[in-house]
């Protein structure tokens, strides 16, 4: 009898449709555009795809990061991908096989430089940061966490209405650390008739819970009225999370992010340039130091914000933020839309401080970007501007700063 017909195996680089939150990152960091996406899921082309790994670690859920083996020549196809809901089971293969490993003898070398360099992020967390736990709950498998508060943060007359939303998660296990996101899986159906995708928030709050010493953790949500273009739009998730009562169940997944985390050790300093509702990983960084010093254990890092919103009725936490003293947290806001003012960003403040920007970026400092998208390329030009002024060679210290995990952005 004849042996079998050895079958030649290739890794199809795959996005699970169950995670992905939809945020666009894996499709800008691709340097060969082999990923693409329509109105519903986000999928790799595996006759471009060179299995290079850019995307990877900036995808903030994991969800990029799925290789299956298939047959040569039967890779599933982008059709085939645009209509999942989920991953299909690893295909198994009893014959004698022959593994390659990349999927397309077109699709050139294993490795593709970046010309991304300014975004990048660093792909570990500070060498002090606490464990963190990730991926314990699913979409199909979630948390169900109980809402124990919800209040508009934003004044009554402002224009966004943004709120600060606890959930609750009674005696299920949902350890979580600053810097941390949840998914929230919106209840219903969309226009397609499949279930709303889960949506993801940065966690507001501390490790030990919004409430000291309690299983529950804050998120700060924007209700979505428009797209980025301005017109009418009605976000899923933002109106469902920020309509919600007291008292209502919701179903959660996560932990995600395992690098956007902050430093533990003596002496380091944490610097945070943030807009809008990116605000939240700030507060839960400056929240831990703040009860780390009202417990009697100060930490001897400095703490320095950079916090840009429209004007003051409409930036989150303005109010309990102006009580921090200055020999606490070095604060600086940029307003964009004061009435007889020039527009301010925070790249314009970072620019105004520039020589204690440089100064604490000289030492053991830990960067975090959070907010809107376009806010990056403004605060690298005006971080390189400040540090270039004082003598010191940015893109080398940048690079060294990415390598050693002490620069995380997470804009969307
Ligand atoms: P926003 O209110 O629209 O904007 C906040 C401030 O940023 C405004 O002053 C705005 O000025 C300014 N800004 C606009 N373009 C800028 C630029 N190129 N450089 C610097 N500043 C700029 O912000 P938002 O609606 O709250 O959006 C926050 C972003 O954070 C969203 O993209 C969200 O997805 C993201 N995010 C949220 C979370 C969360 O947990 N909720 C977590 C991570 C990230 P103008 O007056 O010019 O508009």
């Amino acid at each position: 009898m004849n042996a079998p017909e050895p079958i030649f195996l290739v890794r199809q680089h795959l996005i699970d449709p169950e995670v992905c939150i939809r945020c666009n990152t894996c499709e800008e960091t691709c340097p060969v555009d082999a990923i693409t996406h329509d109105s519903r899921n986000y999928v790799v082309d595996a006759d471009i795809c060179n299995h290079c790994g850019n995307c990877v670690s900036p995808c903030p859920t994991g969800a990029i990061d799925h290789w299956h083996m298939v047959p040569r020549g039967a890779a599933y196809p982008l059709s085939e991908q645009l209509g999942w809901d989920e991953l299909p089971p690893q295909q198994e293969h009893a014959e004698a096989v022959i593994e390659e490993t990349v999927a397309s003898p077109e699709a050139g070398g294993d490795t593709v430089q970046t010309n991304a360099a300014l975004s990048v992020s660093s792909p570990m967390p500070p060498w002090s940061a606490a464990h963190p736990y990730a991926h314990l709950y699913t979409a199909k498998n979630p948390a169900q966490a109980t809402v124990a508060g919800n209040y508009r943060l934003t004044a009554p007359d402002a224009a966004s209405d943004v709120h600060h939303i606890v959930l609750d998660f009674g005696t299920q296990a949902f350890p979580i650390l600053e810097g941390q996101s949840i998914g929230i899986i919106p209840p219903g159906i969309d226009e397609n008739g499949k279930p709303h995708y889960m949506r993801m928030y940065s966690v507001a709050s501390p490790r030990g819970g919004e409430r000291d010493g309690y299983n529950n953790l804050a998120l700060t949500v924007k209700r979505v009225v428009e797209d980025h273009a301005g017109q009418p739009v009605r976000g899923v998730a933002s109106n469902y999370l920020c309509d919600l009562p007291k008292g209502a169940t919701v179903q959660v997944a996560g932990p995600f992010g395992v690098n956007y985390l902050m430093p533990n050790h003596a002496g380091s300093n944490v610097l945070m340039i943030c807009t809008g509702t990116g605000s939240a990983p700030m507060r839960a960084m400056t929240e831990h130091r703040r009860r780390m010093v009202a417990a009697g254990k100060p930490h001897d890092g400095k703490l320095m914000l950079f916090f840009g919103a429209r004007n003051p009725a409409e930036l989150p936490y303005f109010g309990p933020l102006l009580k921090l003293p200055a020999d606490f947290i070095d604060m600086h806001l940029a307003f964009s839309r004061l009435p007889d003012q020039p527009k301010a960003y925070v790249q314009d403040k970072i620019r105004a401080a520039g020589s204690s920007v440089a100064e604490l970026l000289a030492g053991d400092t830990y960067l975090y970007i959070c907010g809107l998208k376009g806010m990056e390329t403004g605060v690298l030009e005006a971080l390189g501007e400040v540090c270039t002024a004082a003598g010191m060679d940015w893109p080398g210290l940048q690079a060294r700063m990415v390598n050693e995990g002490r620069f995380h952005v997470e804009t969307y």
